[in-house]
């Protein structure tokens, strides 16, 4: 049986390599029922935010790469269904899985169930709504969910969510959080960033930021508000910001001037972007992962959003929604953490590092069966 694993961008490695670890683990033999082909879009391609995690996390080389490389949105969806397609009219596999809310993970679901209207579509991370469809990536949720015949989530609201779009229950898994299963097995190989001396970083003596979000980076005013309000909140506190090339584009374009206290670097590895991030006072940022690994890590994350599709890391964990460009929530959150007056919270259910265990067992049961296999089932 061959299962088709799609990843394309920096989010699905460390997603997938909590699955590919498990996969690794119970299947160890070529031949023995179950293998899988790894499938890159190349949505992510360089280095930095694509290579360096496959080399870190041990995620095997992709059995097959689109080489989409970077293209407009509608275009890079347009090219990976198109060349997705073509693989799978050459080799059927016997089931395909998509992870997140990426171009990726919509442009291969299509591609499946245009291709193959029965091949089995599983969604990793399935049900995540935030409720605002100008942001590309909840387009990305609703359209994959809306076609896949599987999911697993992440937690019980996601569960609800698709219940209450229709899926039927026994169709969703609550199974945990697989990256949250790859930070528990890389926490004792975090490793000290090379810069960590030259910026003369302490522990818990600076503040990390990413800002990545279309809503947050493609106008310069809102860009530039955010920059200035982060540099002015944290000052006299170094503020660690690893850029995303995007936002290093628009930052370009618009001809924004950083503030000094905010030190930009490249996109960095995930052992010393994790370790960075443990030892932070705090974390800025506008990404949905990264509030997810700060709630584990127990450390305060600002979140530079109006919504989250991930409300458990604000009710249950260390984040704070203080809106997409509010300076005002911005200057009251560093006050909030100066104060000491954080909530440092609790872990939400199953995450556990053991969510891609729970999602191998199902997709071997369902593989083998053709059905679920109810003693693999960690349902509602
Ligand atoms: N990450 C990383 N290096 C960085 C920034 C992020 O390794 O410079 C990791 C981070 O720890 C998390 C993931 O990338 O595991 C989050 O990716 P991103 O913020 O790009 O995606 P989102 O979660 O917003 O979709």
């Amino acid at each position: 049986k061959l299962i088709d694993i799609v990843v394309g961008a920096r989010p699905n490695f460390i997603k997938v390599a909590a699955i590919i670890r498990e996969l690794r683990t119970k299947f160890p033999e070529p031949g023995n029922g179950i293998r899988y082909r790894l499938i890159h879009t190349s949505q992510h391609y360089d280095n930095k935010m694509s290579g360096v995690f496959f080399e870190e996390l041990d995620i095997p080389q992709p059995d097959i790469n689109l080489n989409v490389g970077h293209l407009k949105s509608t275009e890079q969806i347009a090219t990976i269904i198109s060349r997705y397609s073509r693989v799978l009219i050459e080799s059927k596999p016997d089931m395909v899985i998509v992870l997140g809310d990426v171009n990726s993970t919509v442009a291969c679901a299509l591609a499946t169930k245009k291709t193959y209207p029965d091949l089995p579509l599983i969604h990793v991370e399935a049900g995540l709504r935030c409720g605002d469809r100008q942001m590309p990536e909840e387009i990305n949720r609703i359209l994959t969910d809306s076609i896949s015949d599987y999911f697993f989530t992440t937690s019980r609201r996601a569960s609800d969510n698709l219940m209450n779009e229709g899926v039927s229950p026994g169709k969703i898994f609550f199974v945990g959080n697989t990256m949250i299963d790859t930070l528990y097995t890389n926490e004792s190989r975090l490793k000290q960033p090379t810069f960590w001396n030259t910026l003369g970083l302490a522990n818990k003596g600076y503040y990390v930021l990413t800002l990545h979000r279309q809503a947050n980076i493609s106008s310069g005013e809102i860009l530039g508000t955010l920059l200035e309000s982060v540099a002015m909140a944290a000052e006299g506190t170094t503020v660690v910001f690893p850029v995303h090339p995007h936002t290093e584009k628009m930052i370009h374009n618009f001809g924004i001037e950083v503030h000094p206290n905010i030190v930009m670097t490249d996109p960095m590895g995930y052992l010393e972007f994790n370790y960075l991030m443990k030892n932070a006072l705090a974390v800025v940022t506008d990404s949905g992962g990264i509030s997810e690994e700060t709630t584990i890590m127990k450390v305060p994350c600002i979140t530079l959003r109006d919504h989250t599709e991930r409300p458990e890391t604000c009710q249950l964990g260390t984040n704070l929604l203080v809106g997409s460009c509010n300076p005002g929530n911005i200057f009251d959150a560093f006050d909030c953490l100066r104060a000491g007056k954080w909530r440092m919270g609790k872990d939400p259910e199953l995450w556990d590092g053991k969510a891609a265990e729970r999602i191998v067992d199902f997709v071997a049961g369902i593989l083998r069966s053709g059905k679920e296999d109810k003693h693999t089932i960690y349902t509602l």
